[in-house]
């Protein structure tokens, strides 16, 4: 068993925190929000006043932070983290931030001999919470060997994308296709139900059918029509339109950089902008169906 130091317990973060504390590893836990933190400490984890302090004599620190600048601002720079912590700290970043982000920290840990590994995860809060996310790791195979036992408490596939950074772009291609799925599935409910069509027959049938994706699996965007998902509790929790059209962004910058051509993955931006821009930033991804409210 690790001891471990898990900063950032969001909606991803407290669950997966939560699973590393049931595997039986020794956890300090650190974020900006006391709740988030006691509700980790009532569980058996340790706390800390700071992120230094948390981070203190530990084998490895693992960050679930929402951005690339929150990222860098816990490592970089003479207050961050990578000024303090011993040589052969093993860090291991799964936010999901820009390959660009993820190589500079990688790069300025490397000076300091302390292995980086990128490891962005999908499965949302339901594979964070049942501990079968998959983790996309970006990072060298020592690194990656020494990891994947600690990342198998909070998941059940364990990839190894390639080089720093390449975990977050593997992840970035993964959140594009998933918007465009997402929106997809619900453009094609709203126009069954004009038609007529019970929502739920509807879904049943795509699933069943050449349509089938992960929307209608598992996390249905229609209310109503599957428990325990963000739509039938309207639209609370889950991963935010925000976070969404964070990562739309960094998939456009990306390809940008490559010219790369992505139509699709452009409207699928166009369309959680506005949705966005309607005021629905902090609903779950999955409330993009309002778009397409037949009635
Ligand atoms: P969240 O906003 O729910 O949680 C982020 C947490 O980080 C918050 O508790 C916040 O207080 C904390 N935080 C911010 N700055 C901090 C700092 N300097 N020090 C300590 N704590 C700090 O976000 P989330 O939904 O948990 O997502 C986290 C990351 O995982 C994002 O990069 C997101 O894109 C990615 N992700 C989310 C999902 C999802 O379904 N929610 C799925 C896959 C990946």
């Amino acid at each position: 068993m690790a001891t471990i130091t898990f900063i950032g317990l969001g909606n991803m973060g407290g669950p997966m925190a939560s699973n590393l504390v049931k595997a039986g590893h020794e956890v300090t836990v650190f974020d900006l929000s006391k709740d988030a933190v006691a509700a980790l400490v009532s569980e058996g984890a340790k706390t800390a006043d700071t992120a230094h302090e948390a981070a203190k004599g530990v084998e490895c620190v693992i960050t679930m932070l929402p951005a690339g600048k929150h990222v860098e601002a816990v490592y970089l720079g003479e207050d961050g983290l990578l000024a303090a912590l011993p040589e052969g700290t093993m860090v291991i970043d799964s936010s999901t931030i820009s390959p660009e982000t993820a190589r500079s920290v990688a790069e300025q840990a490397e000076t300091k001999r302390i292995p980086f590994l990128d490891a962005p995860v999908s499965g949302g809060v339901g594979g964070a919470t049942a501990g079968t996310l998959t983790f996309i790791c970006g990072g060298d195979e020592e690194t990656f060997t020494k990891a994947k036992p600690i990342l198998e408490a909070m998941g059940k596939n364990i990839f190894h994308a390639g080089d720093h950074g390449a975990g977050q772009v593997a992840k970035i291609c993964n959140n594009m296709l998933l918007a465009i799925l997402m929106a997809g599935t619900s453009e094609a409910l709203a126009l069954g139900v004009k038609n007529g069509l019970d929502p739920a027959v509807l879904s049943e049938v795509m699933k069943q059918s050449s349509g089938g994706n992960w929307a209608l699996n598992v996390y249905n965007p229609w209310p109503g029509v599957m428990d325990g998902v963000p739509a039938s509790r309207d639209y609370q929790g889950g991963f935010l339109v925000n976070l969404m059209n964070k990562d739309l962004g960094l998939a456009f910058d990306n390809a940008v950089k490559n010219q790369a051509a992505i139509p699709m993955g452009s409207l699928a931006r166009n369309l959680f902008s506005i949705h966005a821009e309607q005021g629905n930033g902090t609903l779950d991804f999955s409330s993009i169906q309002r778009l397409y409210k037949p009635e």
